[in-house]
């Protein structure tokens, strides 16, 4: 499975030079098209559109695309942001490009993380930081804004933190959500949080933008 360097994807984009915004040093976004949400502010609503992909790529391809950037990531300890879209149904593709890049490279996975676990189980010797958007805990909000259940989110958190020293390697996205979550809400979710023993939580607010 790991092996098919010819599995083939639609992207929505490849960002390079990305510094301090998703992952550490110097860093290349690849942002995958397709998502197993479909949250109400979504601001990268082309990659749920059926045709809103720029390309397809393999992960041969876009080793040799990224490559270019070698000495910036090694030399900041940067390297590859996975994004979308939802990069963790992409585990395949990731489990390739990985095995082909230099082992230095610092693998960041930007996730809803509601995917089925055995994309997370592909995933978990490549990765070495999630950035995960956990929307809001409580599974009325959460089902009310993406359209679908967050049981499988949660399962797969408690999942990442059975292993050690994970809870370093997590920033949980806590977001205020216009007109569908309260402070009272991200708070509950930031004591739901802090109880599993997520060390890193990032609270910010989306934009209220409607998806057509
Ligand atoms: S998880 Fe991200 S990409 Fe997917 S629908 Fe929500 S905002 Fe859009």
């Amino acid at each position: 499975m790991g092996d098919d360097h010819n599995n083939r994807v639609p992207i929505i984009g490849v960002a390079r030079h990305r510094l301090a915004v998703d992952g550490q040093g110097v860093t290349t976004l690849v942002a995958f098209h397709g998502c197993t949400l479909r949250c109400r502010y979504c601001l990268n609503a082309q990659c749920l559109r059926a045709n809103g992909f720029s390309r397809t790529i393999t992960p041969a391809e876009l080793i040799d695309e990224v490559m270019i950037d070698n000495l910036y990531f090694l030399a900041t300890g940067g390297g590859i942001t996975f994004g979308g879209g939802e990069p963790a149904i992409r585990s395949e593709f990731i489990d390739a490009f990985c095995r082909l890049a230099p082992s230095e490279w610092h693998i960041t996975l930007e996730t809803a993380l509601n995917a089925d676990r055995h994309h997370l189980e592909r995933l978990l010797p490549h990765v070495h930081q999630y950035i995960i958007d956990i929307k809001d805990v409580n599974p009325d909000i959460y089902r009310r804004y993406t359209g679908h259940d967050n049981q499988r989110v949660l399962e797969n958190l408690r999942w990442l933190l059975s292993h050690d020293g994970m809870a370093e390697r997590i920033v949980v996205r806590v977001p205020h959500i216009p007109d569908y979550n309260t402070d009272a809400d991200v708070n509950r979710s930031r004591e739901y949080l802090d109880a599993l023993g997520i060390c890193h939580i990032d609270e910010f607010t989306y934009r209220r933008m409607e998806r057509e």
